[in-house]
């Protein structure tokens, strides 16, 4: 079994770990970063890929710290997309520069308006008719469209640029080629040794001076197993999102209603065979992952035929995707927490990220822990190879299975 020592060793390849593997690496910290299934993780691959500036959840009125929190986070992601960040994003793609808002017209849609423009500032405004981007006019949406300048990012970029700046300190920890984002498992991992700074993989020894878990959903076992659970309390809140393909243009809108939660949040994306998909969350995703998918097709179905009636569903494909967003517990029920969450405990560090949008918060926070504990960076890179390289992992619009519409 090879030995292999390093600074800090990473143990998750979702945003969680790669911005924080490609910060501390930035940082002169002799960083390995340890993926179980594929690189980019199974959130982060699912995510629509918003860099949120609150502007939807202080629409809400209820989570206004969360609000706060994150409307820090727009300008670290651009400012890293330009090369001028704490890591370097040039190599990742935007796929929009902004959103819109679409207000249904109506008393209802008109209050919201109402309140919306009351907390615009200097990036959101109402987009003239005649101003509306292409394909938003052929939907039949009849009310106010607000202009966010929240961007949207291909997140397989992101991550292909976050791994790749140091593609010898990502490994696997298994012996098999570790293809698939989904793979977890409780049992990758001899924790036992923690305390004398040594986990032990299936593929190697490693030494370290920090360990720091970004395995999500893997977290909360791991940290069962090394005895670091105390006080330690986490949550799932599961979706069951939607796909449609092939769709005939872009779409990056949040449809609002009158509840806390938009209706239809739609992501457009490409498959590796060009054809373009509309991703939608939201509330028609917000069901237990089980759920009969054609509930989910229905709730689509009913938003299109009231808010974007001229968009003929019956010729595209349907597809749904079962997925989970794991987080530290939220005080309030439902909801996810104001800001990412790390679990402080010996020499490792346990964090969820709450937003892909917080992962530059997250590495931020994690700075003075590794400094209160010692952890300098080495200004070294070890030598990884004697472990399995790690692969990327597909995004979810190319393993899905897809149904026609018509079908259903
Ligand atoms: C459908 C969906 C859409 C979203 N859209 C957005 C959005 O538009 N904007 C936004 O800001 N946020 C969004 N989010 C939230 C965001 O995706 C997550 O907060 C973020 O991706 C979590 O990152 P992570 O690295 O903690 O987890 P993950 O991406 O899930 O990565 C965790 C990794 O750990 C690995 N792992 C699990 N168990 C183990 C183990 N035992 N040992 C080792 N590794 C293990 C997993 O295989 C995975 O690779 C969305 C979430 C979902 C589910």
């Amino acid at each position: 079994m090879p030995e292999v020592k390093a600074d800090i060793v990473i143990v998750g390849a979702g945003i969680a770990g790669l911005w924080t593997f490609a910060e501390l690496r930035k940082r002169g910290y002799d960083v390995l970063l340890l993926a179980s299934g594929g690189v980019g993780g199974t959130q982060t691959l699912a995510a629509q890929g918003i860099i949120h500036s609150g502007l939807k959840y202080a629409l809400t009125g209820k989570v206004n710290k969360l609000a706060h929190s994150i409307s820090a986070m727009p300008d670290v992601w651009l400012d890293s997309l330009r090369g001028e960040g704490p890591v370097d994003l040039t190599a990742a793609r935007m796929a929009a520069s902004s959103q819109q808002l679409l207000i249904p017209g109506g008393l209802v849609g008109s209050m919201v308006s109402g309140l919306t423009k009351r907390m615009l500032g200097r990036d959101v405004y109402e987009i003239p008719r005649g101003d509306w981007p292409v394909g938003l006019p052929d939907t039949g949406f009849n009310g106010t469209a607000i202009h966010m300048s929240e961007p949207v990012l291909d997140i397989p970029s992101v991550v292909r640029a976050l791994a790749g700046a140091s593609p010898d300190s990502v490994r696997s920890v298994r012996a098999n080629d570790g293809s698939s984002a989904n793979e977890s498992s409780e049992d990758f991992f001899d924790t036992t040794q923690l305390d004398k700074d040594i986990l032990v993989t299936p593929t190697a020894t490693i030494k370290a001076s920090c360990f720091i878990f970004t395995s999500a959903e893997g977290n909360h076992p791991i940290a069962r197993a090394a005895k670091h659970d105390e006080h330690l309390k986490t949550q799932k809140r599961p979706l069951l999102m939607g796909f449609l393909k092939p769709v005939p243009f872009d779409l990056f809108v949040h449809l609002v209603g009158t509840s806390e939660k938009p209706i239809a949040t739609i992501t457009t994306h490409t498959t590796h065979a060009g054809e373009r998909v509309w991703y939608l969350g939201g509330q028609v995703a917000e069901r237990e992952k089980d759920a009969d998918p054609a509930m989910v097709l229905s709730a689509i179905r009913k938003a299109f035929a009231k808010y974007l009636p001229k968009i003929d569903l019956a010729s595209f494909e349907f597809a749904v995707y079962p997925v989970d967003r794991v987080e530290g517990k939220s005080e309030s029920k439902g909801w996810m927490p104001d800001t990412p969450t790390i679990h402080d405990a010996g020499n490792a560090l346990y964090c969820w990220p709450t937003k892909l949008t917080f992962a530059p918060l997250l590495a931020r926070m994690l700075l003075p822990k590794l400094e209160e504990k010692g952890v300098r960076p080495s200004h070294t890179q070890s030598d990884f190879s004697a472990l399995p390289p790690a692969k990327f992992a597909p995004p979810p619009w190319d393993t899905v299975t897809w149904d026609r519409v018509s079908d259903r």
